[in-house]
């Protein structure tokens, strides 16, 4: 049987704390507040049950047909997420109330980890918009309604959830977005568009970051759960990427789309927050979502190597080689320490916005690293579309510039270190 053991699941439940989704990070220190959590070995033997549960359910489900979706330029998401739902993967930090494991995030970092074997980054990206950009401030700020219609049928698998924050002429600089929500009877009618939307031809709903106000920019947005089927929707072409090539980027389009005012995610105005809140946890799963894949190209790079000749030995035996590699797996590990230390920090409740970013920082630029300097040691070989080395080179380029660009994440640790100068005052 391929799911996790809803009964397994318990006995973790029981034994660990259950982080209180809804409350917010005050609250959710002080449940946590006995556990000290083992942050040099985060992973007890149940995230390694759950890992190898995913593991399996990878080998079967996913990476057979990872080929032919890149191929066809999209996976087939609901497909793919009923498996993950009915197996428990898409929830494990989610309230047990809708369907989640109600586990602590080190197994949302157990899960993004595993998920890293899957032969492609598209996949593993898609599946983390849903568990972990699109639904962490719905499951914490969304009312018992709002949950109930669109958190629960997401843990399931049930729905495909996307992202809807950056647009056409606000990427990096969130707080600028155009797209406006405003009040009409017991609606919102939503004007503008979204850009670069992972999951944005297959989603059944979008978390939307709009502004409902004409107050200063931090104070004047909220997230609002929008379904994809609403009338003034407008998909436009799909997004041709040099890379993630299986999962499916559109740009879209709202003409006076109305949707229930109720459908905003807790308070009104608090958008913005909410979503950088939302981001923290995005970073980090970025960061364990790709650790994986990083040893698996070293070791595949090893073992390539030591099979092929020149100049009469294994390519391996050049210590320019096996000294280089060693070097990249070093650095892996010290960005699993840094993560682990930021995820041990998180749930205990702090602020880990400086550790987050630091995180999503080192994966950015280490994920270009190693597909670089491994696809070097492949040769000709490395230059094909016939080895994963290639297709990751492609797919990792991404992660400096999504969620948030390595330029950004260093403004952030400047503002953390107090030597970001301040923005000059408009006139
Ligand atoms: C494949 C893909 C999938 C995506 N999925 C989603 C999704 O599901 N939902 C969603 O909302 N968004 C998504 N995005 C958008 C992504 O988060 C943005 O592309 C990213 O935030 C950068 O915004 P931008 O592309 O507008 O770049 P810009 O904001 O135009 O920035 C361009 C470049 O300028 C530099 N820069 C920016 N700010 C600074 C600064 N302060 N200092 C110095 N240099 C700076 C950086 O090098 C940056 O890469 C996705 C993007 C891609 C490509």
């Amino acid at each position: 049987m391929l799911s996790v053991c809803r009964s397994c699941f318990s006995a973790i439940r029981n034994r660990l704390t259950i982080i209180e989704h809804g409350r917010g990070f005050s609250a959710h220190a002080a449940v946590n507040e006995a556990k000290e959590p083992d942050t040099a070995q985060l992973f007890t033997q149940e995230h390694k049950e759950l890992r190898r549960s995913l593991g399996r359910l990878i080998e079967q489900d996913i990476n057979p047909y990872v080929d032919e979706w890149e191929e066809m330029g999209q996976f087939p998401a609901h497909e793919v997420f009923k498996k993950l739902g009915q197996a428990g993967f898409l929830g494990v930090t989610k309230p047990t109330e809708y369907g989640g494991l109600g586990l602590d995030y080190t197994y949302s970092v157990a899960v993004a980890e595993e998920l890293g074997h899957i032969n492609c980054g598209g996949v593993p990206m898609a599946i983390g918009v849903q568990t972990d950009m699109a639904t962490p401030a719905l499951a914490r700020f969304g009312s018992d309604e709002l949950k109930k219609q669109f958190l629960e049928p997401s843990i399931a698998g049930d729905v495909v959830a996307c992202l809807g924050v950056s647009e056409a002429g606000a990427g990096s600089d969130v707080a600028s977005i155009k797209t406006t929500a405003v009040k009409k009877g017991d609606d919102y009618v939503i004007n503008g568009g979204k850009m670069w939307t992972t999951n944005g031809f297959q989603a059944d709903w979008m978390c939307l970051l709009a502004n409902t106000n004409e107050g200063p920019p931090h104070q004047n947005k909220s997230l609002i759960c929008l379904p994809m089927d609403a009338k003034g929707i407008n998909l436009s072409k799909r997004i041709d990427k040099m890379g993630m090539r299986c999962s499916d980027t559109a740009q879209i389009f709202f003409e006076d789309v109305h949707v229930p005012q109720s459908y905003v995610v807790g308070e009104e105005g608090q958008g913005f927050t909410y979503q950088m809140i939302q981001f923290q946890e995005e970073r980090m799963w970025a960061a364990a979502s790709i650790l994986q894949t990083l040893q698996n190209i070293i070791q595949a790079t090893i073992e390539y190597t030591k099979e092929r000749q020149a100049f009469g030995q294994p390519i391996l035996n050049n210590q320019s080689v096996h000294f280089r590699l060693a070097e990249l797996e070093t650095e892996v590990e010290l960005l699993r320490s840094l993560l682990y230390r930021t995820v041990g920090l998180y749930v205990q409740g702090q602020d880990v916005t400086k550790f987050a970013s630091m995180c999503k920082l080192k994966v950015g630029r280490l994920g270009r690293e190693v597909a670089d300097s491994c696809l070097q040691y492949w040769g000709g070989m490395g230059f094909t579309n016939e080895v994963l080395v290639s297709r990751l080179y492609r797919d990792f380029r991404l992660i400096s510039i999504g969620g948030g660009a390595d330029e950004v994440m260093l403004s952030i640790i400047c503002k953390y270190m107090n030597t970001l100068p301040k923005m000059p005052q408009k006139k």
